[in-house]
């Protein structure tokens, strides 16, 4: 069996809409997801930094992130061909190891705690696949990487992309 390796933020997980709700209510702002074309809150935002970060580093942030549509039945389906492991870069945000078990837990329950990897530099992981929104894990991943679309990613070219769970079934399933 082929093994894909998957990412949580912004793959699995609606991290941006929560993330962009909380900053606008505290600073009274209204951004949206347009916004975010092309770049991260932080970047759009540089002097909120620190305040962006908090919001990530409160123990629960993780817990209650919608599921992203289609997810759920795609991995599913996914699993009972490939091998699949859920890889997240937990490390960067240590507090939030028991948000996201929990999460997984509840939303993919499906999924062993045996496939599930909090990891900090990603071109560790060997699978033959790597769906994740963030491109810099693909540049020392030894697989192949696909590229979730998310508002910050939307004008990287170099990389197989995938816009949602239809077309990542698509890619692996036809
Ligand atoms: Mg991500």
């Amino acid at each position: 069996m082929k093994r894909i390796a998957i990412d949580m933020d912004e793959v699995m997980a609606d991290f941006v809409t929560k993330h962009l709700y909380l900053y606008n209510s505290d600073f009274n702002e209204s951004l949206t997801k347009k916004d975010l074309l092309g770049k991260k809150l932080r970047h759009l935002r540089p002097g909120r930094e620190k305040e962006l970060m908090e919001y990530i580093d409160e123990p629960d942030f993780f817990r209650d992130l919608e599921v992203m549509e289609g997810s759920q039945e795609v991995i599913r389906e996914l699993s009972e061909h490939y091998e699949i492991f859920i890889t997240t870069a937990a490390m960067e945000h240590p507090a939030s190891f028991t948000a996201k078990y929990e999460w997984l837990n509840e939303h993919f329950p499906f999924l062993s705690d045996m496939n599930i990897v909090f990891c900090g530099d990603k071109s560790i992981i060997h699978a033959d696949y790597l769906i994740d929104d963030n491109a810099r894990h693909f540049r020392r991943f030894t697989g192949q990487g696909i590229l979730f679309t998310s508002p910050h990613n939307v004008n990287e070219t170099d990389y197989v992309r995938v816009n949602n769970w239809k077309e990542v079934r698509e890619f692996f399933l036809k």
